[in-house]
């Protein structure tokens, strides 16, 4: 059985506390919406703010290859010709092949929200879908507080809905607007329309009572045949069903064809992607397309995990574009770094001896304040470094200043020495803190050897203190996360003092930039010594 996805990120989901999208944002989330394989992409409510407006006029020259461009307004106003409400000619200009209309069906509502009379609002419903149809638009119905209006006065609500499909609306979307009814009465509600107007209703639930994603499957075990959603439960409030976790479910659970395979297998990406346009971190936990969905922290876990793939994950993540990962933690063995480092590409099976001095290393370190947990590339470095390979740099000595004189505005200096080959780099630099300033005098001194690194820039920057246990003072840790434009990577420094910790942290950063891009590059390290070498020279002049 096919069901149609319905996304409504770029209008419900725009309505999430936190999210604000640009034009150029819209266009390049309806394009990934598009390649994902969903059906209808809403594309906000034009007229309404300037932003969608312009976002309709830009999508005229670039449109859709698989999904359908809807556009979201209401009935007509009440009292009004539907030709003569501006707001509907509005929806009509769009130029969008289909239109969601959303009306009342919530007979309280109708007389305390909109002050108009039950009968006339049915009129509003029919006369609107009615006129878009006839100027060729496929209509969309969404009943807003369907729910609420069934339990309130179910004949009105069924009313409504009559009208719409009388006058010609293809889908009829029953919306839990307020997000707090339960999959069971979500489920009687659904299978008594389809009874009634055959297969043709959608659905679109609100999480208030977190059952957003519950309530949308029960609704398609009920004979809805659209489900509309937001990419991450990006929405109002609690936000929206989540499509990263209905769509799998959908296809991989209940045997559904929604998307290609091909398709879901882009999901993962498509989730992050749109977390980092809306600049919203990726959640972390959520199903299926969550950095942690398919992670391993637990020896016991893990040691299961790589003798039977199964026994802790509920589907192959690949499916879904995901990774299978495992911790490093203190509690970590050899059996996890070999795992960890094959995952870099480094096979350690050969010497086993070496993944327990990294695993004793790991222990030492996480007992000293250290967590390799949010920072991978420190430990892919320690693995480097065990295996003796040179690095890249090595630092002689700092100085990092902090002064403020006579009411003038603070002024933040580092000093670095740093031996690059055989060549010793000395460079200052001012800075907005203490470790801006180291940052930006070690890229200076840097550069010249490593042009790579200019890509390379500083995203985030989290410190934490770390209370005081056995023994040892209290300290800080940081963790930084930076990236080019390729990937992003975090490394971690920790020390009683915030400067060194924030150094390291910094310092791993930089050696795993130059490390990667010379991965990246593919060369030799015979090919690699001759270039640093003549970047040397040029560097000396
Ligand atoms: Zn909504």
């Amino acid at each position: 059985m096919t069901i149609e996805i319905y996304d409504t990120t770029l209008r419900d989901g725009a309505q999430g506390v936190g999210i604000n999208f640009s034009v150029s944002d819209k266009l390049r989330i309806a394009e990934h919406l598009d390649t994902l394989g969903v059906t209808v992409v809403e594309g906000g409510w034009p007229g309404a703010n300037p932003t969608d407006t312009e976002f309709f006029a830009a999508m005229r020259t670039r449109p859709l290859r698989n999904a359908t461009l809807a556009a979201f307004g209401a009935t007509r106003r009440a009292g009004v010709r539907p030709q003569d409400d501006p707001q509907l000619r509005t929806l009509l200009d769009s130029m969008a092949p289909m239109v969601t209309l959303v009306g009342k069906t919530w007979d309280l509502q109708v007389v305390d929200v909109l002050r108009t009379t039950t009968e006339e609002n049915l009129a509003m419903i029919a006369d609107s879908v009615r006129w878009l149809v006839a100027e060729g638009r496929r209509v969309v119905f969404d009943a807003e507080h369907f729910f609420d209006g069934h339990a309130s006065d179910p004949v009105y609500a069924l009313r409504c809905l009559d009208a719409a499909v009388s006058a010609g609306a293809e889908r009829v979307t029953l919306c839990d607007t307020r997000g707090g009814t339960l999959p069971d009465q979500v489920e009687t509600v659904v299978r008594d329309i389809t009874a009634r107007f055959g297969s043709i209703a959608g659905i679109h639930c609100h999480d208030d009572s977190g059952c957003a994603v519950a309530n949308t499957l029960a609704a398609v075990r009920a004979g809805a045949v659209q489900v509309q959603g937001c990419i991450n439960g990006y929405g109002e409030r609690t936000g929206n069903a989540n499509l990263c976790t209905l769509i799998p479910n959908l296809q991989i659970k209940m045997g559904m064809r929604v998307i290609d395979e091909e398709q879901l297998a882009r999901l993962t990406e498509v989730a992050r992607d749109v977390a980092e346009i809306a600049n919203i971190s990726p959640p972390l936990s959520a199903p299926y397309i969550g950095q942690a969905a398919f992670t391993h922290k637990g020896g016991q876990h893990i040691d299961a995990m790589s003798k039977a793939s199964y026994a802790y994950q509920h589907i192959d993540p690949a499916r879904v574009g995901n990774r299978r990962h495992s911790v490093i933690t203190q509690q970590s063995g050899r059996g996890t770094v070999l795992e960890k480092a094959a995952g870099f590409g480094v096979d350690l099976t050969q010497d086993q001896a070496l993944a327990r001095r990294v695993a004793d290393e790991v222990k030492r370190l996480e007992h000293s304040g250290h967590s390799f947990e949010g920072a991978e590339a420190s430990f892919e470095l320690l693995v480097h470094r065990a295996r003796g390979n040179v690095a890249p740099f090595t630092l002689i000595d700092y100085i990092a200043l902090v002064e403020q004189r006579e009411g003038r505005s603070l002024v933040c200096e580092a000093t670095i020495k740093v031996q690059i080959g055989e060549l010793v780099v000395h460079t200052a630099a001012e800075g907005n803190g203490p470790v801006n300033a180291l940052d930006a005098a070690l890229r200076k001194a840097l550069s010249p050897a490593y042009p790579e690194i200019g890509a390379t820039q500083l995203f985030d920057y989290k410190v934490r203190v770390l209370d005081g246990r056995d023994g040892t003072a209290a300290g800080v840790r940081v963790l930084v996360e930076s990236g080019d434009h390729h990937r992003r990577w975090s490394t971690v420094g920790c020390s009683p003092n915030i400067i060194e910790a924030s150094w390291s942290a910094l310092a791993d950063a930089f050696e795993y930039a130059i490390i990667a891009a010379r991965e990246r590059s593919g060369l030799s390290g015979e090919h690699l010594e001759i270039v640093r070498l003549e970047r040397e020279a040029a560097a000396a002049g």
